[in-house]
């Protein structure tokens, strides 16, 4: 089994300078082929991009990479962009979900209220859909059905039923009406990808060297930004961490820093 760790998205914030956020997805090879979790932005954002990415694209300063898109890093990796069987989304915020329109024959998994919420969006957080994402109607694989089992306390829904692979969505909503972590075990325990549930407060240093470091509100929100931007999965997250760190390697979807660890392993 082999995870690879994708950056599909640099974010240099124009506030403040200097700082640099990721857009992070994973690559997990499955018996019968590749499954990812999250896209990032795709190339059609790039390339054709609606006037809600051109605001976000501009606002954060991307490169705009057609390197930094799933697709690329799918085939720069020796696979075909159709080897990416199923695809497990943590919520359908346009900067997560892009990448679907590279993969169209691919199973698309979400939690049945964010699937819910992409069809009668309410809020300000749920405003960050981009109906074009899905306009190719994807294979959906909507999951209702909550298992009673605990995975670590939390309740959860498992993905595949597949034996090789063990991977869940775990309900950690508020973000979205959705949202959902994935967590995937591995040969040395569980990586847990919190998505946009939770900020690296698993990290107390920087990104390494060429990241540039998180801008503050990333790396330690004030209590109401966190509230209002993430949710309210923190602390049963920072528990989690306490009890089983040893057992669970956690990511969530701006933690540069993570990423920069495995270039310097
Ligand atoms: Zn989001």
């Amino acid at each position: 089994m082999k995870i690879y760790h994708l950056n599909c998205g640099t974010m240099n914030p124009r506030y403040p300078r200097g700082t640099q956020s990721i857009i992070y997805c994973l690559l997990v090879e499955a018996n019968d082929g590749l499954l990812l979790v999250d896209t990032g932005f795709g190339v059609q954002d790039y390339k054709n991009p609606s006037w809600f990415t051109k605001i976000f694209i501009a606002s954060l300063d991307m490169p705009c990479s057609l390197e930094e898109t799933a697709m690329y890093q799918v085939e720069k990796l020796g696979y075909a962009r159709n080897d990416v069987k199923h695809i497990v989304m943590t919520h359908l915020h346009s900067d997560h979900s892009g990448g679907l329109r590279d993969f169209p024959d691919a199973h698309v998994h979400v939690h049945a209220l964010e699937y819910e919420a992409i069809q009668s969006p309410k809020g300000f957080k749920e405003r960050f859909y981009d109906a074009e994402h899905w306009a190719h109607s994807p294979n959906w694989v909507i999951h209702k059905k909550e298992e009673t089992e605990d995975w670590f306390g939390f309740r959860n829904i498992r993905v595949l039923n597949d034996n090789s692979l063990d991977v869940r969505l775990i309900p950690l909503h508020g973000h979205t009406r959705g949202h959902c972590g994935v967590a995937i075990k591995t040969p040395e325990g569980w990586l847990l990808h919190c998505g946009d549930a939770t900020f690296p407060f698993y990290h107390d240093h920087e990104p390494l060297p060429p990241m540039k470091p998180l801008p503050n509100y990333v790396m330690s929100p004030p209590k109401w930004l966190e509230r209002s931007l993430v949710g309210e999965n923190t602390p049963r997250l920072k528990e989690l961490h306490e009890k089983h760190g040893d057992e669970i390697q956690f990511i969530c979807s701006n933690d540069s820093i993570t990423y920069s660890m495995q270039f310097h392993e």
